[in-house]
């Protein structure tokens, strides 16, 4: 039986060497691969959102180039806030509203649907978060719209609209009563669009605006000032007894009169007032409304 040749030095140095080049070679593509997925698990979201987004504004485009004098139309005749509104935000406001539209789902509660209907909700919406980068809610995909007040729960105080996990809900004869007489400080869709704006940011995170989420602090040093004094004052001053009950209603009414009655508002309460302005990046009583540019159309 002939002998197995030692190997040489050599040889065992090559082949250890050989073996410490795969090892590295191995261990380099195992970071490769971490990183890779890593950029995955970061980037897909985003591109995810960012097609999401580019397609939710191609199907809106597509609605707007077919009905854009129709809707300009409805838009004028109910909403002073739009009248208001330069030729370029309007626009935008339009755009806006359509994006919003498209996006959610109306259910229609023992009620005709009417196209004007889901255009004017979304049109509220759009109307409290014109100076937000988002704008969508996109935690509610429903809105329920429904003939009058309604009963809601163990509630016996019948309701005529009010925000929860699975949609916002509006009586329409409530809501249009709002924009009849939108002087009064009393527009249940902005009440409860305010609800809903407070609830993605604060409750979800499914439409959350950064911006809004960070000001809204600074905001409440302001608001909860204001909202323990209307504590003790029996009439609720300028916003009302409703405004004292909760700090949610106390946020919701401010809404309400800081876009129907904001003259008043800003002479009985000037530091709330400047609050709700920075808060929303808005101010009605400026020409351009806006007050810091939106990126985001
Ligand atoms: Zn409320």
């Amino acid at each position: 039986m002939a002998a197995t040749p030692l190997k040489s030095f050599k040889t065992v140095q090559l082949q250890v060497a050989e073996e410490r080049s795969f090892v590295h070679r191995v261990g380099n593509w195992f970071f490769v691969i971490i990183f890779v997925l890593l950029l995955i698990i970061l980037l897909f979201p985003r591109l995810i959102d960012q097609v999401r987004r580019a397609l939710q504004s191609r199907k809106a485009q597509a609605v707007i180039e077919d009905r854009q004098p129709d809707y300009h139309a409805v838009l004028l005749q109910y909403l002073p806030y739009y009248r208001n509104l330069p030729p370029r935000l309007q626009e935008r406001f339009l755009k806006r509203t359509v994006v919003f539209m498209t996006t959610k789902e109306f259910e229609f509660v023992e009620i005709t649907p009417e196209e004007r209907m889901s255009l004017l909700i979304s049109a509220t919406a759009v109307q409290l978060t014109f100076g937000l980068e988002q704008y969508l809610m996109d935690h509610f995909e429903k809105i329920y719209v429904l003939r009058h007040d309604y009963h809601y729960g163990p509630n016996s105080v019948p309701f005529q609209g009010h925000v929860s996990h699975d949609g916002i809900y509006l009586s329409w004869s409530n809501f249009i009563k709002g924009y009849d007489n939108y002087f009064d400080g009393d527009n249940v869709g902005l009440h409860e669009m305010a609800h809903a704006l407070a609830y993605v940011n604060f409750n979800v995170s499914e439409g959350r605006d950064d911006g809004f989420h960070d000001r809204f602090i600074r905001f409440s040093a302001t608001g909860r000032e204001v909202f323990e004094t209307m504590q003790s004052d029996i009439s609720g001053g300028f916003l009302g007894r409703y405004a004292a009950t909760r700090y949610e209603e106390f946020w919701a009414v401010c809404v309400e009169n800081f876009f129907e009655r904001p003259t008043s508002f800003k002479i009985q309460l000037p530091e709330l007032y400047s609050a709700m302005c920075k808060l929303l990046n808005q101010d009605t009583l400026t020409p351009g409304i806006v007050l810091n540019v939106v990126e985001n159309v």
